[in-house]
């Protein structure tokens, strides 16, 4: 099976999912959307009013936002793949709770585990949690660390929300100089991975150290 085969069966299960009952208020299932081989996989929090309206995801005010900030450092939406923590618009765009982002994780980690994106953008505190539980986004955020995953080392880099950047622009401000690091990493992807392979033949017990280490810069 190809990965666009492999996201597209995800895509089937998540459109007859019944294991919460937001898809009960849901007008579409929104899986997520792009490229089955992107470098760079971002993650929301869940779909809106127009997401469930076109079963996609990001299209509506943050979503422009997001368009212009892949702009920013030369990417279109083609090139990556733009995803959720939950897959069905919550009533009233309210948080998603814990056991609705627990009945929705095997498809976001079976999309992960298909993509195998070399950076992974956490857009908001939701998807943030997945990876660096007990981390502020304040404090966090555009700093790029390695995470080990589901037996594979992915770079994070938590980021503000859109919608965050849309009502202040302080956020606004460093969304922009956060998407900035995105580019650099992409750049210098093939130099991590000569790094990544001589830390872990020559420093093995540094496997602590290594897991969540923050890269430079
Ligand atoms: N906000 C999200 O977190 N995801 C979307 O798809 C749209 C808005």
């Amino acid at each position: 099976m190809t990965k666009a085969e492999k996201l597209n069966e995800i895509a089937g299960r998540v459109a007859k999912c019944t294991r919460c009952d937001l898809y009960k208020r849901a007008i579409r299932p929104v899986p997520g959307d792009g490229h089955p081989d992107a470098k760079v996989m971002f993650i929301g929090e869940g779909p809106g009013y127009h997401e469930d309206q076109q079963g996609l995801p990001f299209v509506g005010a943050a979503g422009k936002l997001l368009d212009k900030l892949l702009q920013s450092i030369e990417l279109e939406r083609k090139d990556v793949f733009i995803g959720n923590v939950i897959k069905h618009r919550p009533p009233s765009n309210r948080d998603p709770l814990p056991e609705e982002i627990e009945a929705c994780r095997p498809f976001l980690d079976e999309q992960i585990q298909t993509i195998e994106p070399k950076i992974i953008v956490t857009l908001g505190r939701f998807s943030m949690n997945k990876f660096l539980p007990n981390e502020k986004i304040s404090q966090i955020h555009g700093k790029a660390r390695y995470v080990d995953f589901l037996g594979k080392r992915f770079i994070v880099i938590p980021m503000y929300h859109p919608a965050a950047a849309l009502r202040s622009g302080k956020i606004m401000e460093e969304i922009k100089e956060d998407f900035q690091k995105i580019k650099l990493f992409l750049e210098k992807s093939s130099e991590i991975e000569v790094e990544e392979k001589s830390a872990s033949t020559e420093v093995s017990t540094d496997k602590e150290e290594n897991k969540q280490m923050r890269l430079i810069p």
